[in-house]
This record gives C-alpha cells, sequence and structure tokens, in this order.
C-alpha cells in the first residue's frame, strides 16, 4: 500500500510527563483516523473538533467536511438526480409512468440526508468513546509545541500537553473577494447548499472544479435551472479532452456555461425563501447581469489555520494557501507536530488520502511500523450527472513526463445497454487508457466517462498500482454485459486516427 522507510516511531511507551501520547486537532475523516487508531496501540489520545459557523451560520457535527458538508450529503444529491432521471426512462421499460413526473421535494430530500448525516455524527462520537479517544468539542489553539488550549462554547479554556500532535483541521470554502460576496453577505458555499432551508430556485454555481460541477449536476438533476460561471477553464489539472466531454454532458442536462468570466458584485433585488439576486460579471466578450435566487460559490477551500496560533508551536505554513508543508512521514517542520489531510501542502484534497494517512501515521508512531502514505496514483471521480473517474496521468501529463513518441492511447466510445431502450444519446461515453511503451504498455493513466465511474475505476485502479499492463488488459475476461468490459476489449489506438467507437451487443 505505502512505501516502508526506516523505523520512525517509538510506540505509546515512550516516555514523557505530558498529559495526552497524541492529541489530534480536528475530527474530520484523518483526525478521527489516527486517533482510532493511535489508541488500539495503547495510546492515550484526545482529540478537539469544533465548527465554526459559515457566512449563513449553518454548523454540524462531528466527522468533518467529507460526512458533514462533502462527500456523503453531495454523494446523497446526486443519486437523488440519477433516481430523477431513472423516472423519465421508466415507461421504457414497461412502468406506467408516462404521466406527469412528479417534482423533487427540496425538503423532504434535505430532511432525509441530514438525518442520515446526524445518525453519522452520532456514530463518530461513539467510535472515539469505544477507542477510549478522549474527545472535546472545543476550538483547539497552540501554546507551545507540547502544549494546546482548548476553548469551548462558553468561552471557557483549559491547557492541555500532549507528547505528540497532530494538525487535521482541514479546509473551509473560500468567499469572493466581491461586493455582495463575502461571508457575511449573500452568496452560500458547499457548508450550506446541502442544508439549505429552503429550494434554491435558479442557481448560478461560481467556479470551474469538481465542488461548482458536482453542485450544478445534482441541482439540475433536481429540475432547477443551474449556470455554471468559470473564469478561466474547467476542471484545472485534469484531463483536458475529458473535461471538454464533461462540459458538453452537462449542456446536454440543459446547464448553461458562463467561461471565462468572473462576477464583480452581488446585490440583492429583494429578500425571501429563496431571495432574488443580481450578479454582475466581467468577461472578455463585456459586462454580463445576471439574476439568480441562489449563487453556490465554489472557487476553492482554505486550510483553517488562521486560528491555530500555529506560530506559537514553531509550526511554518505556506504563505500563499495556508497550508501546512510536511515531509513524506507527514511530520511538520516541528519534530513532534504532523499534519495530515487537506490542511497538508500539496496533498489531494480527498477523504480517502486522510483517513489512509492518518492509519498509516499512528502505525509508525504507536507501532513501529515504516510504511509512509504514498500520495501517488490516487483513483478520484468527479459526480457529474454521468461520472467521470480516473486515476494515473491525464494525457497532457503523460505527454509532457514521456514525450509523444513514448504514449500510445487506446481509446473508444461507447454506449451502455442501459442508454439503449431509453434511446438516450445526449451523453458521450468514453473511456481512455494510456500506456508507456517503453516498459511494454504498462498503463499510466485510466480514463473512464460513464455510469458509476467511481465504482468501476476503484478496480482498475488497484491494478494499476500492482503495474497492471495493456496486455493484462486484453487477457483478462470481461464481465458481460457491463460497460467496465469495455477497457478489456480496447483495440483502437489515437495514433492509428480511426473512429474510436465501440460496438455493443
Ligand atoms: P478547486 O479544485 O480548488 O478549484 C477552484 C475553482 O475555483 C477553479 O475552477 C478556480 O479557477 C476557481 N476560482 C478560484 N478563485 C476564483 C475566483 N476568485 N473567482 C472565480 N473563480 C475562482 O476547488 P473545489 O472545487 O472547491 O475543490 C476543492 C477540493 O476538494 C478539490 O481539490 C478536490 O480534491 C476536493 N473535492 C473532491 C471531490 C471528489 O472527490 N468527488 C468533490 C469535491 C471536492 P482557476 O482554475 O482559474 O484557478
Amino acid at each position: 500500500m505505502g512505501i516502508t522507510v526506516g523505523k520512525c516511531g517509538s510506540g505509546a511507551a515512550e516516555k514523557h510527563n505530558y498529559e495526552y501520547d497524541l492529541f489530534v486537532l480536528g475530527g474530520g475523516s484523518g483526525g478521527i483516523s489516527v486517533a482510532r487508531e493511535a489508541s488500539k496501540f495503547g495510546a492515550k489520545v484526545g482529540l478537539c473538533d469544533y465548527v465554526i459557523p459559515s457566512g449563513t451560520g449553518t454548523v454540524w457535527g462531528l466527522g468533518g467536511t467529507c460526512v458533514n458538508v462533502g462527500c456523503i450529503p453531495k454523494k446523497i444529491m446526486h443519486h437523488a438526480a440519477l433516481v430523477g432521471e431513472t423516472l423519465t426512462e421508466a415507461n421504457f421499460y414497461g412502468w406506467d409512468v408516462n404521466s406527469n413526473l412528479p417534482e423533487n421535494k427540496w425538503a423532504d430530500l434535505v430532511a432525509g440526508s441530514q438525518g442520515h448525516i446526524k445518525s453519522l455524527n452520532w456514530g463518530y462520537k461513539l467510535v472515539l468513546h469505544e477507542a477510549a479517544v478522549k474527545y472535546f468539542n472545543e476550538f483547539a489553539s497552540f501554546v507551545d509545541s507540547h502544549t494546546i488550549k482548548t476553548t469551548n462554547s462558553k468561552g471557557v479554556s483549559t491547557n492541555r500537553t500532549a507528547n505528540r500532535i497532530v494538525i487535521a483541521v482541514g479546509g473551509r470554502p473560500r468567499y469572493l473577494d466581491i461586493p455582495g460576496g463575502m461571508k457575511d453577505e449573500f452568496t452560500v458555499t458547499s457548508d450550506d447548499i446541502f442544508s439549505l432551508s429552503y429550494n434554491p430556485g435558479d442557481v448560478l454555481c461560481v467556479g470551474g472544479s469538481y465542488v461548482a460541477l458536482e453542485c450544478a449536476s445534482f441541482l439540475a438533476g433536481l429540475g432547477y435551472t443551474v449556470t455554471v460561471m468559470a473564469r478561466s477553464i474547467l476542471l484545472r489539472g485534469m484531463d483536458r479532452q475529458m473535461a471538454g466531454y464533461i462540459q458538453s454532458n452537462m449542456e446536454a442536462k440543459g446547464i448553461k456555461f458562463k467561461l471565462n468570466c468572473a462576477p464583480t458584485s452581488i446585490t440583492k433585488l429583494s429578500d425571501g425563501t429563496p431571495p432574488t439576486l443580481q450578479v454582475t460579471a466581467k468577461s472578455a466578450d463585456g459586462v454580463f447581469n445576471g439574476e439568480y435566487n441562489t449563487v453556490l460559490v465554489a472557487i476553492g477551500r482554505d486550510a483553517a489555520t488562521k486560528d491555530l496560533t500555529l506560530e506559537n508551536a514553531g509550526v511554518i505554513v505556506n504563505p500563499e494557501n495556508g497550508r501546512i508543508p510536511t515531509n513524506s512521514r507527514d511530520q511538520t517542520n516541528v519534530k513532534n507536530i504532523y499534519a495530515i489531510g487537506d490542511v497538508a501542502d500539496n496533498r489531494p484534497e480527498l477523504t480517502p488520502v486522510a483517513i489512509k494517512a492518518g492509519l498509516l501515521l499512528a502505525r509508525r508512531l504507536f507501532d513501529g511500523r515504516r510504511v509512509l502514505m504514498d500520495y501517488t496514483r490516487i483513483p478520484t471521480t468527479v459526480y457529474t450527472q454521468l461520472e467521470y473517474s480516473c486515476v494515473g496521468l491525464s494525457e497532457d501529463e503523460a505527454l509532457e513526463k514521456y514525450g509523444k513518441s513514448s504514449i500510445e492511447i487506446y481509446h473508444t466510445t461507447f454506449t451502455p445497454l442501459e442508454f439503449q431502450l431509453p434511446m438516450k444519446t445526449e451523453y458521450v461515453c468514453y473511456i481512455k487508457i494510456l500506456t508507456l511503451k517503453s516498459d511494454k504498455e504498462r498503463i499510466v493513466g485510466f480514463h473512464y466517462l460513464g455510469p458509476n465511474a467511481g465504482e468501476v475505476c476503484q478496480g482498475f485502479a488497484v491494478a494499476i498500482r500492482l503495474g497492471a499492463r495493456k496486455s493484462d488488459l486484453d487477457a483478462t475476461c470481461g464481465i458481460h454485459p457491463t460497460n467496465a468490459e469495455t477497457a478489456t476489449t480496447l483495440t483502437i489506438t489515437k495514433s492509428s486516427g480511426q473512429q474510436a467507437v465501440h460496438t455493443a451487443c
């Protein structure tokens, strides 16, 4: 799973005079993972988690971004949108739903999703309790490199000392630095949208990355009118060809795009639930004005390091983004202080990455193990209505790293069987595999745009981690009829110039 190095930790038994063997700042994916695992090895562990309200006052329980305002509510809403799409196709399969399709009831969806999240919050408390991790619903800041001041909601502070400290406080959405776009003004973020107490109405999603596109997709799928406004390209850092297909698939679902366009001011035209907002924006074509009910800002996230008084402990942050640089052992510049998850500089902002980093760190610190977190070849999925998943290099990265003559690209479009009866032609489904010719066509990139992309890509990520070659895919029998089997039957190369179309039976 990871990379093995020389001995790192010396176990919970290391002699010290501090109250805790380990104190963790942050009760999200990374924090809970490291705390729980450390406790298994007999470490005395404390953990602090405290949510500062969003601009609209949203707060949540234990579990961090993923559970409360990220992956979990997003996937529930994404699934709700897919259920809606399935309803529109049901009559093609003999279901008598030809009459008017029902509307999605936003309040019911929010209630169901928030109910599930509350159960997860409770579950995490139980997990910590069972692991004998001492949990404090208090805000933590540094007094020195071994002392944490924790402050409760009544303003009462306590100093707690620890031999080792892990910072896993994650990040929070950035707001727009324009009139009307500040934290306490007229926009909402991913901190708010999943629990919005009113139907969002016509939505403008500002930003061109995961959060903006995923939210735009499920909102459109639920029946709202949605526009995406991105100041430059979509999905920076991801495969350009795939980003283009994602845009065209979203457009096919009625989502409008304003690219190379950025808001300059937002004013409230009328109060209400939802309110009416006027957005003024600037693009190469000039000034644009639009009216929306909800402006969802998804322009990236800032590490939640501002109020940690890290300077008291001597921990260095990257001044450009507030994130904490760490070495391959997830250690900061201060020997006994570590940082994992979204707060760590130059690490993928993904839940499974934080969880795995936390587990491995605890094992190194308290069980004498040596395995380091491998931050490469991490699979990821963009949950747009038609999902996209990938692992390894984008085409541009592969060409830049190895040169055009060293890369062979196998690809094809395909039509899922489940698209045939409803004659679903609006989406492009596409698979692309990048191989390194000089290494017997070892796979260096896998890209899949189609139904259930996350489920499809997970297994291929294992194969690629094990060094799979194109010949391994060819030698593997497909599972018929599936979309994933397309990866085992790829014959058309980009260099051949042949049309990349897979004919299904
Ligand atoms: P992001 O990936 O950091 O992208 C920020 C986007 O906002 C970019 O399109 C950027 O444009 C734009 N932007 C930045 N400042 C702006 C401004 N002042 N005005 C207008 N646009 C601006 O942000 P994100 O979508 O919030 O995602 C954060 C992280 O969460 C991601 O890196 C991802 O790892 C993680 N995430 C993962 C998933 C998943 O696994 N499915 C889902 C959601 C989030 P430029 O390209 O021009 O800079």
